[in-house]
């Protein structure tokens, strides 16, 4: 399935140290009314946490890890959720050997320095995450 989508608005920026990151983007994309988008950013994470998706068991597990990390890669795309703005984002991130991590970001990912940017997708059609049967996970709908 898939939608047709026009480009909006682009947002570029950088978050302050400390802050969650996962949380920081999505009030970026609360505070601009953006339900419909994309972000990607790089920078650097004091401590990270990772979702895993157990799809045997349809839970997520958790890594944590408390050390200073680059951010490598983050992508992810912003939909709606219970009527707002949500994040969904997968991140890349290395440490001081160049050794790589990665996973479903989670909130208690705090940054260190971070530069993204928002793409804005407009459409006719919103993209509402649901629960999806076969998954376990909040999906956008079969249309
Ligand atoms: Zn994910």
């Amino acid at each position: 399935m898939n939608i047709g989508v026009k480009p909006g608005r682009t947002i570029i920026g950088w978050l302050a140290k400390g802050e969650d990151l996962l949380a920081a983007l999505e009030k970026l994309a609360q505070d601009h009314s953006i339900t419909l988008g994309e972000v990607s950013a790089i920078g650097a994470v004091s401590q990270a946490r990772l979702g895993y998706y157990n799809q045997a068991e349809r839970a997520y597990y958790y890594i944590d890890l408390a050390r200073p990390l680059e951010i490598l890669s983050l992508i992810g795309n912003i939909s709606l959720k219970d009527g707002k703005p949500m994040v969904h984002a997968h991140v890349t991130l290395g440490d001081k050997d160049g050794q790589a991590f990665g996973g479903h970001l989670a909130e208690g990912t705090l940054v260190f320095a971070c530069e993204f940017a928002i793409l804005e997708h407009q459409s006719a059609t919103s993209l509402v995450r649901q629960i999806d049967g076969p998954t376990g996970l909040f999906l956008w709908p079969a249309q």
